[in-house]
């Protein structure tokens, strides 16, 4: 009996990890939309939140080939203060939940490794996110960001 838990729980851990991954890039995404989201709201610019739309350039992988954006009103077709403050927030809120999984990371103590490694695998998708959204390519925020600051 012995011999069977020990097989069975490295496979549990494995599972509940690759759940855990996925989770997190999935709850990283819904939660930068929510900072577009909060930005635009707060700046009464009417948005509204478009989760997992059909993408218009599928790139082959399920999770991948969909669209998710904020989509709100602005007064003026130039960019604007305002698009660099919504363009802002959704790498931001990522930023922020990075920040609070590795406050929570250095508070896990050693003799809770697992817990820690969870924690690691919901902070790399967060850094992704933020990093890879602020870079200056089209398509991304960075873009706006980037473009405002020139
Ligand atoms: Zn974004």
């Amino acid at each position: 009996m012995a011999t069977k838990n020990t097989k069975i729980k490295p496979l549990l851990k494995g599972v509940l990890f690759g759940v855990l991954l996925f989770a997190g890039l999935y709850g990283n995404i819904v939660l930068h939309e929510l900072g577009h989201f909060s930005a635009a709201s707060y700046l009464g610019l009417d948005p509204e939140m478009h989760l997992f739309e059909p993408a218009e350039n599928p790139t082959g992988f399920g999770f991948l080939a969909q669209d998710n954006y904020v989509s709100y009103t602005s007064a003026t077709t130039e960019l604007s203060f305002n698009d660099f403050l919504v363009a802002l927030a959704g790498p931001l809120a990522n930023f922020i939940l990075a920040g609070i999984l590795f406050v929570a990371f250095l508070m896990i103590p050693n003799t809770k490794p697992t817990l820690k490694a969870a924690v690691v695998m919901l902070m790399i998708p967060s850094l992704l996110s933020a990093v890879a959204n602020l870079f200056p390519n089209p398509g991304v925020d960075g873009y706006v960001v980037w473009s405002y600051l020139r």
